[in-house]
């Protein structure tokens, strides 16, 4: 076996500590936060520079060896799972803030950078407490900026905000040959000229080479604020209260809304006195110029009272805005109370279909048997079943995955889309063709075979990839190695 030889060439090259490979040490890499996948990597690296990044590539692919690129591992669609003996490179060890430069708007970060700390330490800076990084996953304590640009995350405020792909200005990226590739803006330069590769690898989920360093934008942060929080009798009068405030012609920061399910599962583990009869619960945030927040705030309050809202409050007060926020940042807490497993999933669907969408999902669940219960970022449309089951009942496990299933197809049947902003990964790879037509499906083909034309890096993930046959439908769940 030439295991311990490419090891000891690996350990020769990279830092000390930097390289695992004993099976105690590989297990928590056998997963992302999707779990339901599993397969343990050959090794996990830990390069600290984009030349150890080129020196790592470079051995592997001498041997023909499958690369993984890895940040924080809070994916949830099975992008990190290492097949065949494949070797992960992370880069949670390159999180170095290298630049930040607020004249121009922009800051240059390693790939392994969190959110959050960037946003920290531009906030530490004289005047940098007007700007922040506006990608916000929940996820952004421990989140990759790399990982957020491979999944181009959303969060949130991603209806005002848009996604990570927009916060992207220039991404160095090493390819599957080893060779560096800068493509984009620099020092905040708005690079237009070429064809728009950043744009094309955000979102690319580690397909086409590993992220070292990027580019982003920094954006001004708002500093005005209002929270409404209205709960409802029933899903469908919440969803149109979300359409009309919209139609109305606002752009709230967030609009969060939580099933009746879920709003109980919340109040029975933190007793929030949130009612009794809520089947909906919605949290709408505006910010803004203070003067002109005011007003809004009525006119969403009343919005909301038109479709029967059962209380609507609302508040500029910061201590008041987190008590009604609360419910919502709560919700994934209160999940882990209530199940031995859950199963986030994430779907996008027009703002207009959002009530026959939550119908459809309640009763896909009673035909599989399945408690599903939903989180929406309502305004744009992603919606989170989360679906509960227990994983050591192998007939609940494929209850689930069917249920799933039939979730998803429905939402694509109706012109969403099976994700709105965890990725296809390898979880919902067989759901690419009913997506997407043949020409779309050839085209991304040819665009992974022009940056990657052996197939090495994350191969069988978003893509399919001939010799590799993934299904995680399968007992046990762990895909080919
Ligand atoms: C509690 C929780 C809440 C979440 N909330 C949100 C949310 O609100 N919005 C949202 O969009 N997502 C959310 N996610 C999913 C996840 O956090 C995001 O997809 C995040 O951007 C992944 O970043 P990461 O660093 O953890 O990437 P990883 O999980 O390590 O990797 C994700 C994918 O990106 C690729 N990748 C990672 N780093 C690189 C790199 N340097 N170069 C090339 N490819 C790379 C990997 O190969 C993989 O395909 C959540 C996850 C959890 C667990």
């Amino acid at each position: 076996m030439p295991c311990a030889e490419l090891i000891a060439e690996l350990k020769g090259i990279l830092p000390p500590k930097s390289v695992l490979s004993e099976p105690s040490e590989l297990l928590i890499y056998e997963s992302d936060a999707f779990t339901a996948a599993k397969a343990r990597p050959l090794a996990v690296l830990f390069p600290t520079s984009t030349e150890q990044v080129v020196a790592v590539v470079k051995i592997l692919a001498r041997r023909d060896i499958q690369i993984v690129p890895r940040g924080a591992g809070t994916g949830l669609a099975g992008g990190c799972v290492a097949f065949e003996n494949g070797v992960i490179i992370s880069t949670t060890r390159m999180n170095r803030i290298l630049k930040i430069d607020l004249e121009n708007r922009c800051a240059l970060v390693e790939a392994g950078v969190r959110n959050t700390q960037l946003s920290d330490a531009v906030a530490l800076l004289p005047g940098g407490g007007a700007f922040h990084f506006a990608p916000d996953p929940s996820s952004q304590r421990t989140s990759s900026i790399g990982g957020n640009a491979a999944t181009n995350a959303g969060g949130i405020h991603t209806l005002k905000d848009f996604a990570s792909s927009n916060h992207i200005l220039g991404i160095e990226m090493v390819l599957a040959d080893g060779q560096v590739l800068e493509a984009g803006g620099k020092d905040g330069c708005c690079e237009s000229a070429g064809l728009d590769l950043p744009g094309l690898i955000c979102g690319s989920e580690g397909t086409l080479g590993i992220i070292t360093k990027l580019w982003v934008r920094l954006a001004p942060k708002a500093s005005a604020f209002r929270t409404i929080l209205s709960t409802f009798s029933n899903t469908a009068d919440a969803c149109e209260a979300v359409g009309d405030v919209i139609a109305a012609g606002m752009l709230p920061a967030a609009m969060e809304m939580l099933d009746g399910r879920m709003v109980r599962t919340v109040e029975d583990a933190f007793h929030l006195g949130l009612p009794g009869e809520a089947q909906a619960l919605v949290v709408t945030e505006i910010d803004g110029i203070d003067a002109l927040l005011d007003e809004q705030m009525n006119e969403i309050a009343e919005i909301s009272r038109r479709p029967n809202a059962i209380s609507v409050e609302m508040s500029a007060d910061p201590a008041v805005r987190a008590t009604l926020w609360k419910a919502r940042k709560s919700a994934f807490g209160a999940i882990g109370r209530v199940s031995h497993c859950y199963c986030t999933q994430d779907a996008c669907v027009s703002r207009s279909m959002l009530a026959a969408v939550l119908r459809r999902i309640d009763g896909i669940g009673k035909s599989h048997g399945v408690d599903i219960t939903t989180l929406v970022h309502a305004a744009d449309g992603n919606i989170h079943p989360i679906f509960l089951y227990d994983d050591r009942d192998e007939s609940r496990v494929q209850n689930t995955l069917a249920a799933v299933d039939e979730v998803l197809k429905y939402c694509v049947e109706i012109s969403g889309t099976a994700t709105g902003e965890h990725g296809i990964g390898l979880e919902k790879l067989h759901l690419m063709p009913f997506m997407f037509d043949r020409a779309t499906l050839v085209q991304f083909h040819r665009v992974k075979e022009s940056f990657d034309p052996q197939g090495r890096i994350n191969a069988g993930k978003l893509i399919a990839a001939d010799t590799i046959d993934v299904s995680v439908r399968k007992p046990g769940r762990h895909v080919p190695q």
